[in-house]
Formats: structure tokens, sequence, C-alpha cells
């Protein structure tokens, strides 16, 4: 996949983002908000695409914001668009990531890697070290 291109990625919440737990909000994936930060310093926007409406989608939006990432759009093609039953539901974007997709749920390792075609060197657990008081902790 090209990298230097600026995509639109939509991405879902429940089982995505976070575990599925819907009403409820699960735990974050692993990773997860990580890969988001990074695709959107790279300059891709990200739409939240998902089921969620009214005050659960707003605990996700919220959740979503504590962790860092404001969403270019939420269930919308662009900021200011507004529901027309006249016009498709399917939202443009370039990349849809989906627990729901063929082949199941990637780990967003892979999929930073998949889009960028880099390798996901910013999630990899830097090793501690030792400091010279650790010996007495
Ligand atoms: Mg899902």
């Amino acid at each position: 996949m090209i990298s230097d291109k600026s995509l639109i990625i939509a991405v879902d919440f429940d089982g995505t983002i976070v575990e599925s737990r819907y009403p409820e909000i699960g735990e974050t994936k692993i990773f997860a908000f990580e890969t988001l930060k990074k695709l959107e310093q790279e300059g891709h926007r990200l739409i939240l695409w998902t089921y969620r409406h009214g005050k659960r989608l707003q605990e996700a939006v919220d959740f979503c914001e504590k962790n860092g990432i404001k969403f270019y759009a939420v269930n919308q093609s662009y900021p200011e668009e507004e529901f027309d039953p006249a016009i498709s539901r399917k939202i443009n974007a370039d990349i849809f990531i989906d627990d729901r997709n063929v082949g199941g749920f990637l780990g967003w390792g892979e999929i930073y890697q998949e889009i960028t075609n880099t390798k996901p060197e910013h999630l990899q657990i830097s090793k501690k070290k030792k400091g010279l008081f650790s010996f007495f902790k």
C-alpha cells in the first residue's frame, strides 16, 4: 500500500478499538490508540464508523478523546455532512478497519504495517534499562 498518500481511514469501535462489550465500553485493544495516533500524525484522516448512536456514541467519542484521538468525522464522510436518506449511508473512505473483516481482526501492529508498509517500530515495548539503584528496589 502507498504510504506517502494521505488516506481516509474509517475505524470501527466495538471489537476494534476496544474489546466488544456493547453497550459497555470494553478494555482498549492492545496498541489501538498508539496506532491511531501515529496514523493521525502521519497525515491520515480518521473517521469513527460505528453502529453506536446517541448517548452510546457520545461515550465512545469521549473515550477516544480521553485517549488522545479526536476523529475527523463521526459516522459521516466529512464533518459537515448532513444525514440524507436519499444518499447512500456508506461513507467515503480509502480503508476500513473493522473486527468483522473477512479473515478477522489483524491486530493493530499488523494493521499499521499493512497501511504504511512500515514496521511498527513505535509499538515495540522498550527494554527497561536498569538504573544504578534498581538493585535496591
Ligand atoms: Mg465491531
